[in-house]
């Protein structure tokens, strides 16, 4: 780990080494959370038609005041089957089809209705309460672009264009490796040394969060032997993510396993905390992220570094974190060798977010860092950032 590199160069080398899967197609309805392969067009112009934004009548802005007669209701999916005449209205419900020869739509309550006569006793403008033909989606234009991550409204919105199915990149596959001997799930009794493991659930989370098919190894203790078995499996996959024994201690075995097994470095070590000891490689297809094993440094460095793969991956077409800016809320003493991402909580403040420090930035603090939904950004420096100060921050989710 001699000379560390930056976040930014570490995460230009892992995305640099990120092959393209392949698609498939997914019907409407299972494709949340799928990355869109191809520009999806619109064959249909979105509304289909002028229709009416409120249940009241359609008619002739020009005869507008004045009375007039009704002689049918519109309800919506029911076009009226004829123009609409001069000097007359009829009744539309929301969605309804707006007639040839209506250019308005008057809500219900604005009108006196007697026996099928309505009286309207204000000139209406042309085009009020209609929603016109293409208004919100023209036909032959794209609704969703490649490279989308789909969202419930990027779903509906593919739906309301009449789309069925979409075809979407290939799910990676990954495979968790949590390390170490002392490790024990939750559920099994601990015996004197032992530690209930957090990192293989946080990353089988974390990765499924990102759109892979994850498989969970079990937990290996610190032996060459069980090592070996597990991560030759755990590189069947397009990804496999371990955590621990990646320092320098003599139990930490993965990465000279790994190498037997033909993984190459790309890198080991970046100049951020928590998660220095980090180290990615690759063999063949797969990307291999030996993660640190202090839980919080999985967490921040899963976020810096194993996202961004795994949506470039799928064709993310933004596959980098995405930091925003805010003002601190407290006091922050800067780490004068790594960038350091610090936990915090996020407020509403006056003028945009606020992140207030929280107390516990020591790597093994699982819990105190449960209590967080931003990381910071702090750069290094040898001085304190003061409360107010622009930071950048990570919404943690
Ligand atoms: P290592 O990098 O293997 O030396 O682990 C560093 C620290 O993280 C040690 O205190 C480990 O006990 C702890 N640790 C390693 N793996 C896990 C895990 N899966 N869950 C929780 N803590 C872990
Ligand atoms: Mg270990």
């Amino acid at each position: 780990m001699s000379e560390l590199i930056g976040i930014d160069e570490a995460r230009r080398r892992v995305v640099e080494a990120v092959p393209r899967l392949g698609d498939e197609p997914v019907v409407l309805a299972a494709a949340l959370g799928r990355v869109l392969a191809e520009d999806v067009t619109s064959a249909i112009a979105v509304p289909p038609f002028d229709s009416s934004a409120m249940d009241g009548f359609a008619l002739r802005s020009e005869d507008t005041p004045g009375t007039l007669p009704v002689p049918l209701r519109i309800a919506a999916g029911a076009p009226a089957g004829r123009a609409l005449a001069s000097g007359e209205a009829m009744g539309i419900a929301t969605g309804g089809v707006v007639p040839e020869g209506a250019d308005a739509v008057i809500p219900f309550e604005y009108v006196v209705d007697r026996d099928n006569t309505i009286e309207v006793q204000e000139s209406v403008a042309p085009g009020a309460n209609v929603r016109p033909a293409g208004g919100d989606l023209r036909q032959g234009t794209v609704v969703v672009e490649a490279g989308v991550r789909l969202g419930a409204a990027q779903v509906a919105a593919l739906s309301a264009a009449g789309i069925a199915d979409v075809r979407v990149s290939q799910r990676p596959s990954a495979a968790v490796l949590a390390t170490g001997s002392e490790l024990r799930r939750p559920g099994e009794p601990l015996a004197p040394g032992q530690i209930y493991e957090a990192n293989g659930v946080l990353i089988e989370v974390q990765l499924a969060s990102a759109g892979a098919a994850v498989e969970r190894l079990n937990t290996v203790a610190d032996d060459e032997e069980a090592h070996r078995a597990a991560l030759k499996r755990g590189l069947q996959g397009d990804i496999l993510v371990t955590s621990g024994g990646v320092s320098v201690g003599p139990h930490d075995l993965v990465r000279k396993i790994e190498a037997e097994l033909g993984v190459e470095e790309v890198f080991w070590g970046v100049s951020v905390k928590p998660g220095k000891p980090i180290s990615f490689g690759v063999r063949e297809g797969t990307l291999v992220f030996r993660l640190p094993g202090n839980p919080v440094s999985v967490l921040v460095s899963f976020e810096l570094f194993v996202r961004p793969a795994v949506l470039a991956l799928q064709g993310v077409a933004q596959p980098r974190p995405r930091f925003e800016r805010g003002r601190l809320g407290g006091e922050l003493e800067r780490n004068p060798g790594r960038d350091e991402l610090v936990r915090g909580r996020l407020v509403a403040g006056e003028d945009g977010p606020v992140i207030e420090p929280l107390p516990g930035r020591e790597s093994h603090m699982i819990a105190r860092a449960a209590l967080a939904d931003a990381l910071v950004l702090v750069r290094r420096g040898e001085d304190r950032l003061r409360p107010g100060d622009s930071v950048e921050f990570l919404r943690l989710s």
